[in-house]
């Protein structure tokens, strides 16, 4: 039999979303398959809360969601624009990751950490930051996968419209879009990019981002020698091939993969079906149910701060004396969950997800069993 996978993506699918990966090829310019990519398209708008007519951009690629940061990065720092100064606000590996990644564009990046791993950047220092040097651009990772931590969206965007408003705002919502309260219009983003395997609740293989106005502007004008942007991560080549088919018509710069496509357009549907207000209320709900019965009734510790307003909806962090036979106990019962991650903290925790379908249909009995399981691994170590 196959195992329960909770780790923090790819999650479990849908039956819907798993059948819709079972279809026969569809030309990637077919009227069938033009009209699957629209509603993607239009689809993955509402659910990053931005309306078209605020004239963002969505994109639905191939690749993972590395590909997010690679398209940032590449039409951001290989840019003609002078201003390649990057301040990344970083809750964990996955930020680092980002800051890596711009740097190896060429952007001159400036990290701000929190004072203890598993809390959220203050506020103060990132306005400190923003008065004190001229960013091109901030990032923060909304969720840190390798933490936990959930960051204050809301207010560092309040931050930026005070302290430096010409700055882009970037949002990594790998962990948090479709879990997580996300308004890219009204919170006043620029770029944000998620991932198809996270809360989504689609299969692995798609990078998908929105990008502002303002920033298509900044790189459908940059035009040096016409390609300065990268190949396949410019914004340049990829624009037009995205108007057109949420306009209903298809183009072609590279293969759409469409079975994948299909599966996600399954999969924002369904998001959209139940609504997502509810759909983050669930997850909420799940989240402090697993958090309060792994911190309250089994006395462990989050690695993000709990209760709190800083830790994530869609997955829990929690120290445990010894991850590995925790992680083999759980997996001998059919149970998959993940190791710790962080570069100073990583072998002293574990991780489990609850996104999508494991925190939103109340019938699935996997996060009870999980818990009941993590409960006996702990006594059979005593
Ligand atoms: N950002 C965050 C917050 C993530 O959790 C991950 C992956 N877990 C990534 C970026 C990278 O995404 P991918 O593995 O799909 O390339």
């Amino acid at each position: 039999s196959v195992d329960t996978l909770l780790i923090p993506g790819p999650i479990i699918l849908s039956g819907a979303v798993q059948k819709a990966l079972d279809v026969p090829s569809l030309g990637h310019t077919s009227p069938e398959f033009v009209s699957i990519f629209q509603r993607v398209l239009k689809n993955t708008r509402t659910v990053f809360k931005s309306d078209a007519a605020s004239k963002s951009q969505p994109f639905v690629l191939a690749g993972s969601g590395t590909l997010g940061w690679d398209v940032f990065a590449s039409n951001f720092a290989l840019s003609k624009a002078p201003n390649k100064k990057v301040l990344v606000v970083s809750t964990g590996t996955f930020s680092d990751r980002f800051a890596d990644c711009l740097r190896s564009y060429g952007a001159e990046v400036d990290v701000v950490e929190p004072l203890k791993i598993g809390e959220a950047v203050p506020l103060e220092l990132i306005a400190e930051k923003l008065s004190q040097n001229n960013y091109g651009a901030l990032t923060v990772t909304h969720v840190d996968t390798s933490t936990a931590v959930l960051s204050d969206v809301k207010a560092i965007s309040q931050v930026i419209k005070q302290k430096s408003p010409e700055t882009f705002f970037v949002v990594d919502g790998v962990c948090s879009v479709g879990c997580e309260e996300f308004e890219f219009d009204e919170w006043g983003m620029d770029f944000a990019l998620t991932a198809s395997q996270k809360a989504v609740g689609a299969p692995a293989g798609l990078s998908i981002f929105v990008c502002s106005s303002r920033f298509m502007d900044y790189t459908l004008n940059d035009s040096v020698n016409g390609q300065v942007h990268g190949y396949f991560s410019s914004l340049r080549r990829w624009t037009p091939i995205m108007q057109d088919y949420e306009a209903g018509r298809g183009a072609y710069f590279a293969t759409p993969p469409v079975q994948l496509i299909n599966s996600l357009d399954v999969a924002l549907k369904e998001v959209l079906e139940e609504g997502l207000s509810k759909r983050w209320d669930s997850h909420r709900e799940m989240s402090d149910w697993f958090k309060d019965s792994l911190v309250n009734d089994l006395k462990l510790t989050s690695v993000a701060k709990y209760p709190s307003n800083m830790s994530a909806h869609g997955l829990t962090a929690v120290y445990v004396a010894d991850p590995p036979s925790v992680i083999a106990f759980l997996k001998s019962h059919g149970i998959v969950i993940a190791g710790g991650i962080h570069k100073v903290i990583g072998p002293k925790y574990i991780r489990i997800g609850h996104m999508g379908v494991t925190a939103c249909d109340k019938n699935l009995p996997y996060m009870k069993n999980c818990f009941n399981l993590i409960k006996l691994a702990l006594q059979r170590k005593k």
